[in-house]
Order: structure tokens, then sequence, then C-alpha cells
């Protein structure tokens, strides 16, 4: 038996076979060929073929997303055809006798190096273009399979870590549980893992290795233990904690239809934070009052090009018909920071998570923001919509935001296409700019949704991807809580409401604060609801408020 440890972010007991997630990528080969002129040919056969998918996917962002979408697909058709590109690849196969992957790769490398030496930062940017072409070209030339998990039985899934557009991906029947290398408990792939109820655990380093594949192995997402050839003592043990686990499951059933009322009488309402249209059974199953956050950017990132507004239409209506009349609310295109989105072509970032994300993207780019808001307002006459948009730092954002709403609802009356005229506006609070400037802000909008994780990271300069920061990412930390209070009281003193959707809205240890400070709405994945409404039913918010909040100011509180 091999006991290893790493970082539980996602509880349950789940058992299995190990398997390690395929990557899409091909290994590359490396050959010397015996006919040049005749793998030269191969090459000019694979760039057509590129060419070809360009054109095809240029027509369809135009018809999407406008020309400056389509423009990126023509430059990337031009780069491909480049003559310069062209013929240093010529000189490698022809006079070096290289394999046609092997001098793609090796011509596209220094072709981006070149660029990215330049100065002006336009340049230096292509250089994600030119590996982005000559990808596509790479993959034609070994006819590379999607990767994923190519096995008849469901699999404990181990992988280096897993990008969110990856995790999206999966065929989540064929998964039992998540260990990844790397990771953090705040990534999006921990979040999914959470949602989907599958127990996870991250940051086991270098511990697993190759052979222990398809080898038995249980995992605990509680203790953040992988055991590889359980013996029986430890199969039985932990067998039991899963019994267990379930029992107290079927207990929480019996919470089921009771409203999230404390024991003197005040009420929060328990939503659900989910991913994709899918998610909405488990949201139903748990008993949830709605839903608190869409993350409306996985449906982009499942897509290999810009969602149409038709497709994205259908996503939304499919999401509000299903949870018939409570009340969804979905986050406008959230992308950038962890989450990349290759279609999207965005420059190399520095600091992605301080960088050209969220709802500045949707300003930069109003077209692909316009394309999105028609298909929510669309969709809003199919049950109760609230739009949220997320990354908000200053007030013109919003206004900006709201003026792009407003003009969604004229086109659509002038089209005739019914929509819902009320449809509440929010914004996330994640900036400690947004919270300091919540009193103003709190006249722009209709709610505000606490985005602990990002507010977490950018009020403690924390970054949330990495996993070595550990003590000192601290949502408990009082500059976050206290920034919560702040947020709180100016949403009331301005009649409005506050969630929070962060993972914190799930920390029992913090109910009881979040309950003093009066916190309106909880959005949590769909396995915390019932522990929440446990928590929340045993809970006297007016025997321990007076106490809570004087801890929450007082000077002795430092951390
Ligand atoms: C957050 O930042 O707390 C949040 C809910 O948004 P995301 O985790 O998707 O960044
Ligand atoms: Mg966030």
């Amino acid at each position: 038996m091999i006991s290893i440890q790493g970082k539980g972010v996602s509880t349950g007991v789940a058992a299995g076979p190990l398997y390690f997630y395929q990557r899409a990528k091909a290994t590359l080969r490396r050959y010397t060929v015996e006919d040049p002129q005749a793998e030269f040919a191969r090459f000019k056969a694979a760039q057509a073929t590129a060419v070809e998918q360009l054109a095809v996917l240029a027509e369809k962002a135009r018809a999407e997303a406008g020309d400056e979408a389509a423009a990126l697909f023509e430059t990337h058709q031009l780069m491909a055809e480049d003559l310069d590109f062209e013929e240093a690849i010529q000189e490698l196969i022809c006079e070096g006798a290289n394999n046609a992957e092997a001098a793609v790769t090796d011509v596209a490398a220094q072709f981006a190096e070149m660029f990215a030496c330049m100065d002006d930062a336009y340049m230096q940017a292509r250089a994600a273009d030119v590996r982005d072409v000559s990808g596509r070209i790479i993959s034609i030339l070994s006819g590379v399979a999607q990767g994923g998990i190519d096995s008849p039985v469901p699999v404990i899934l181990a992988a280096d870590d897993l990008a969110p557009s990856e995790t999206v991906q999966l065929d989540k029947s064929k998964i039992l549980g998540f260990i990844t290398e790397g990771g953090s408990g705040s990534s999006h792939t921990a979040i999914l893992a959470r949602t989907m109820g599958i127990p996870a655990i991250i940051g086991v380093g270098d511990q697993l290795k190759a052979e222990y594949e398809g080898r038995p192995v249980i995992v605990d997402g509680s203790t953040g233990n992988v055991v590889v050839d359980p013996d029986e003592a430890t199969a039985t043990y932990l067998m039991a904690k899963r019994e267990e686990q379930l029992r107290f499951q079927a207990l929480l059933e019996q919470l089921k239809g009771l409203p999230n009322v404390t024991r003197d009488g005040q009420n929060v309402r328990i939503y659900c934070n989910i991913g994709s249209p899918d998610d909405v059974h488990p949201v139903l199953s748990n008993d949830a009052g709605g839903i608190g956050l869409f993350r409306s950017e996985f449906l982009y990132l499942n897509c290999d090009d810009y969602p149409s507004e038709d497709y994205q239409f259908e996503a939304y209506k499919k999401v509000l018909s299903d949870m018939g009349g409570k009340e969804v609310v979905i986050r406008t295109l959230d992308i950038g920071a962890d989450k990349q989105i290759g279609y999207f072509n965005l420059p190399q970032e520095e600091n992605p998570a301080l960088g050209n994300r969220a709802l500045r993207i949707c300003l930069n780019r109003p077209e692909i923001f316009r394309t999105q808001l028609r298909a929510l307002y669309r969709a809003s006459a199919y049950g109760r919509l609230s739009i949220m948009f997320p990354m908000v730092t200053s007030v013109w954002e919003v206004k900006e935001a709201k003026k792009m709403c407003r003009q969604v609802m004229d086109e659509l009356t002038a089209e005739g296409i019914p929509f819902d005229e009320n449809v509440d506006l929010g914004i996330m609070i994640e900036t400690p700019a947004a919270a300091v400037m919540s009193d103003r802000l709190a006249k722009e909008v209709d709610f505000f949704s606490c985005g602990t994780n990002d507010l977490t990271q950018y009020t403690l300069a924390c970054d949330r991807q990495n996993n070595d920061l550990g003590r000192f990412f601290n949502p408990h930390h009082p500059a976050v809580l206290r920034l919560l209070k702040m947020v709180a009281d100016n949403a009331h003193a301005n009649g409005i409401w506050v969630g929070i959707c962060g993972e914190l809205g799930a920390d029992l240890a913090l109910t009881e604060t979040f309950l003093s400070i009066g916190i309106d709405e909880l959005s949590v994945s769909p396995r915390a609801v019932l522990p929440l409404r446990k928590k929340v039913r045993e809970t006297d918010v007016s025997a321990v408020r007076e106490e809570l909040l004087a801890d929450l100011l007082s000077d002795q509180n430092t951390i």
C-alpha cells in the first residue's frame, strides 16, 4: 500500500482505478525523412487544410461576433501562408531531411521568439498567433485525437494540473475523483469538483508515479489522503467512512423543504453556483432557492470558437426554464486570469489576474458583450433572470455596462423580440476598490454579490492559484471580513440586497458572522446547501451578533 498526502479541496471518499489524464497535445516526433519532396508536399497539404479551417472560422466569427473577430482568423490565414515562414520550413525539410512536424515546430519557435523580442507590444502579441497557427498545422500533420478519458469504467483521474477548459470538456460520468500534482483550493478545477460533488485532492506533487496507472486507489477528499493498492484494513476503514458520509447525507435529506431560518427568525436565501446548464439537476435535488452564480464563461470554454447568440440563448433559456421561475443570476463572461480561451487571442500578460479580464474585456470588445447580452435578454422571457457583472472597480464601468443593456433592450423592442423589461442588474464585489466604493455603486444596481475568492486574492495580494501561499491566503482575515461588513452596510443603506457567491459562503465557521452582518443570500455548491441550512437553523443570531461584530472591529483582532 502506498499512502500519498495532498490537500483535499472537495470532500467525499471515492474508490476506483487510477487513470492519468491524456492530453490532446501530440508528443513531437522527430525523424529523418527519405523523400524530402514528398514530406514538403505533406506539409503543403496540411497548410492548405489549416487555411481552409481558418477561412471557415473567419466567416463564422464574422456572422457571430463581427469584423474584428473575423480579422483575427484572416491574420492567422496570412501567417499560415506567409512566404518567409514557408521557406524556412521548406529549408528544414528539403535540405535537412527533417520531418514536417519537427520543421514547423522549430520554425514556429524561431518566429515566435523573434516577435516576442520586439519592442512594440502589438508585435510581441503576434508570438501567440504564430504558436496558435503552427499548433493547428502540427495537429493536422499528426492527426491528434481529442484528449480525455479512454476507459470503459469510471476512474480516479490524475493530472499534473487541469485547465478549466480541460475540466469542463471531460465526461463527468467517467470521473469518481480528481487528483492533481499542482493547483489550489480556489482554482476553478477545485470549484468545479465541488459543484459536481466529486472528491478532489490537489498538490500531491511528484508522489504519483506513472506505474500506478490502472491500480486500485481510494481518495479521501476531507483529509487529502490518497492510497494506492489499499490494504484490507485501510480499505475497510475508508469504505466505512464513505458509508458514514452517505448516512449523514441521508440525514440532511430530512431538511429538504424546510426554510433557511435561524432560531430567532432571521431568513437567508441559500442559492447555488453552477458552471453549465447541465448542473441544474443537483441544484434542485439539493433544494436550493435559486442560482446565485452561473459562471457563463464555461459556455465559452466549452467551445472552439465564439459561441453564437442562438447557442447562448438556448443554454440560458434551458437553465431559466429548468429552474421553473426561481431566480437565476447569470454572470456575464469572466475570462482572463486562469480562464484563458485560445480563440480570444488575448495577448500574453505579465500579471493576468490584474490584466484584461471579465468586464474589462466585455467593455473593450463590445461586439462580444452585445452578443451575450442579446442572448441573456432573449432568454429572460423564459424565467426569472438577473444579470451580474464581474470584476468591477469603478462606477463608470457599471454605467457603461448598463448602457449596453439599455441598447440591447431597445434593439429587441425594435425587432419585436419578447424579453423581461425588469431584469435585475447586479455586480460582483471582488475588488477592494468595489468594496470601498460600494456606497456609490449601490446607487447603480439592484444587488451585490461578493466574490470572496477574488476579493481575498486582491485584498491580501495573494494569488488564489498559488498553492504555496498556504496560510497567507486567509479568507478569514479581518481585512476581508471588514470589507464584507462595509459592503453589506452600504447595500442595506441603499435598499439593495447583498450575497456571497465565493467559496467562503459555504464556510460553516463563518455562517454566524455572515448572518450577523446581515448577508441576505449565500450561493454555494449544490452539496453545501443542506449542511448550510442545518447550520442556519441551529443558529440564534441575537445571541452571538454583538460579540461577533465587536470582535470583527476590535483592535485585538489583527491576525
Ligand atoms: C469569486 O471570485 O469569489 C467568484 C465567485 O468568482 P470566480 O471564482 O469565478 O472568480
Ligand atoms: Mg471571481
